[in-house]
């Protein structure tokens, strides 16, 4: 009953938009938002042709002012879906610093109040297992991977080791990344470690010129088995929880060598996950998993009976139109 209950109130994939505030030092700024109102967002323009605006429609938007504890409270019901055996996908999209971090994991300085989704989610989901010990018994584990090139990495590693690892769509255990270390975890203090040991690792291949950490895919997954303790039945669930590289475009004539290179990747996999996720909401019967990293590992949970949620982030100046604008673009598509 649970479930259908979800399923009747959030289709399988939703899009939500959030704009984060001006970055202190900014404030001057005028927005290029006009106005937010019940899932519609309106953007000021202005070009050599002249100024203008423009709607764009989602499931949700929310606006400067939303709190990290409102942002989650709209994605509740996928934690309880995940405890009743569905795959949940939750995508943080947008330029690089548009919030995307922000949402998922929060500011440098951590505290309950502004902690994001990962932290919050983890937290509900060993609430709710609590809460139905009496019928099930949930096991929990994690795993966390980068993909940076195309090449995928596991972030929970503590000896530095950084091996290529395969991806494998039909491992029996569930487990697409066999080789990633899978940790068993029953507090969210267990998952503030391992979740601080992945952030520490997502840095260290940062060059002193750039920040890889935005321009590689983080994907938290979490992994839950449940069994019925009378019928002995078990049911299997995942969660990805993934903080996509920056959507901006480079400039070709600008940039060559390897941050070229890293550019060509990242928009190839983000194409090929709107191609996914447009032609699952289009209900086509091909859909091209095949064609990035990114798809193939997430290829188990998205479409059928999964559930996916594709959160866009876009910042308000001026200065950041042209992305904002490609950005709800996008989203607009995979809608
Ligand atoms: P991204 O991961 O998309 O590159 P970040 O999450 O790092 O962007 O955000 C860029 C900066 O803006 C950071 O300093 C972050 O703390 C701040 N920020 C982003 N979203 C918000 C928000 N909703 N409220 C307050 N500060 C935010
Ligand atoms: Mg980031």
């Amino acid at each position: 009953k649970l479930y259908n209950q979800v399923q009747d109130l959030k289709g399988n994939i939703r899009v939500y938009c959030r704009v984060r505030p001006f970055l202190s030092g900014k404030s001057s700024y005028l927005s290029i938002v006009d106005s937010i109102e019940d899932g519609n967002i309106t953007i000021n323009f202005s070009s050599k042709s002249g100024k203008g605006c423009k709607s764009f429609t989602f499931n949700k938007v929310f606006g400067q002012s939303t709190t990290q504890a409102e942002v989650f409270s709209d994605m509740q019901p996928l934690i309880q879906s995940v405890l009743d055996g569905y795959n949940v996908c939750i995508f943080a999209y947008g330029q690089t610093g548009s919030g995307k971090t922000y949402t998922m994991v929060g500011p440098k300085e951590l505290t309950e109040k502004n902690q994001g989704v990962n932290y919050r989610a983890l937290g509900d989901l060993f609430m709710l297992a609590e809460q139905r010990k009496d019928t099930f018994r949930y096991d929990v584990a994690v795993q966390m991977i980068e993909i940076y090139n195309e090449q995928v990495r596991d972030l929970l590693v503590t000896d530095g080791s950084n091996k290529r690892l395969e991806i494998r769509n039909s491992s029996q255990t569930g487990l697409n990344v066999p080789d990633a270390n899978l940790m068993p975890v029953s507090s969210t203090s267990d998952v503030i470690d391992l979740m601080n040991l992945g952030q520490r690792n997502r840095a260290v291949g940062a060059t002193a010129l750039n920040d890889r950490s935005s321009r590689s895919h983080s994907c938290l997954t979490v992994h839950v088995q449940g069994r019925d303790l009378t019928t002995g039945t078990v049911l299997r669930g995942c969660m990805h929880l993934v903080d996509l590289a920056g959507s901006e475009r480079v400039n070709k004539s600008e940039v060559t060598g390897d941050r070229l290179k890293e550019a060509q990747h990242i928009n190839k996999s983000l194409s090929a996950l709107g191609d996914v996720i447009s032609s699952l909401a289009q209900r086509n019967p091909h859909v091209p998993y095949r064609n990035s990293k990114l798809t193939q590992l997430l290829q188990d949970s998205l479409g059928g009976q999964a559930k996916t949620l594709m959160f866009v982030h876009i910042s308000p100046e001026p200065d950041a139109l042209a992305e904002t604008i490609s950005t709800l673009k996008f989203a607009e598509r995979v809608a």
